[in-house]
């Protein structure tokens, strides 16, 4: 139902949870949060916590709050979601943020994951996704149609997520708006949207960037804003970010100009 995601150098979660709590209004039965541990400088918060960490909660986002800071959910770089089921009960194993684990990694072991993945929309072709993915060894932890995404990123994935996730959509049949972070690229968030809405936040004269499902997500917190279109993927790093269209050719500023919204 909504999206926010982030890189940025400080501590992400507050602007993430602030984030959906500014997209609440949608409603939502669910909602977590998932950051790249290793993203933020240990020096300053403590113990180096390497890997992806998630939060996940059927209650109110505040509820959320609460769970990320007893359980130091902290990082520079993450994404967050609020759900409104359509594929799988509301329940927490079934809410955003879903991991892939990778090969034959029965999400029961409690490892972290290796991609975490948040996903608005409706996947026509889930079915058939999931049984190929499951007869090459993928283990599903949930009911949705979106846990398909992120093992098809994993399935895709040699070192460039933007890469990983280019392929992945081209095998996509449906409506979706996602964002994916991966364990071996602390400072990166990779977008896509067809279908479902997704815009891009410049923030902090653009030493930080941010992905949401409305510009209202980001309210506060920048409003200069990139409205991505149809087939559009998005690459976020520190500094930097990339717009490719969807015939696959990178886009120029003026094909995709920065707007400054009220
Ligand atoms: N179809 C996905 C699910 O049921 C995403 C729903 C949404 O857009 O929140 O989990």
């Amino acid at each position: 139902c909504g999206i926010v995601g982030a890189v940025s150098t400080r501590n992400i979660v507050p602007i993430l949870v602030q984030g959906l709590q500014r997209l609440e209004y949608r409603g939502y039965d669910s909602c977590g949060v998932a950051v790249h541990g290793a993203s933020i400088d240990a020096s300053r918060h403590g113990t180096a916590r390497g890997g992806l960490q998630r939060a996940r909660s059927t209650a109110r986002v505040a509820e959320l709050l609460e769970q990320v800071q007893a359980e130091h959910v902290d990082g520079a770089t993450g994404i967050a979601h609020t759900r409104w089921a359509t594929h799988g009960a509301p329940a927490v194993h079934n809410a955003h943020p879903h991991f892939s684990h990778g090969l034959g990694v029965d999400a029961a072991t409690q490892q972290a994951g290796r991609v975490a993945l948040v996903h608005n929309g409706i996947i026509e072709n889930h079915e058939e996704l999931r049984r190929s993915l499951q007869a090459r060894g993928y283990v599903f932890a949930s009911q949705t149609d979106t846990e398909v995404i992120a093992h098809l990123v994993d399935s895709h994935y040699s070192g460039d997520l933007f890469e990983a996730v280019r392929a992945t959509v081209a095998e996509l049949h449906g409506a979706y708006a996602i964002a994916v972070i991966h364990k071996d690229e602390p400072h990166r968030v990779v977008g896509a949207r067809a279908g479902s809405p997704l815009i891009l936040g410049v923030g902090n004269a653009g030493a930080e960037h941010f992905l949401a499902s409305d510009a209202m997500a980001l309210a506060g917190v920048t409003d200069q804003i990139v409205y991505l279109e149809e087939g559009d993927l998005v690459d976020l790093q520190l500094g930097r970010y990339w717009i490719v269209g969807k015939d696959g050719a990178a886009l120029t500023p003026a094909q995709r100009p920065v707007r400054t919204v009220q």
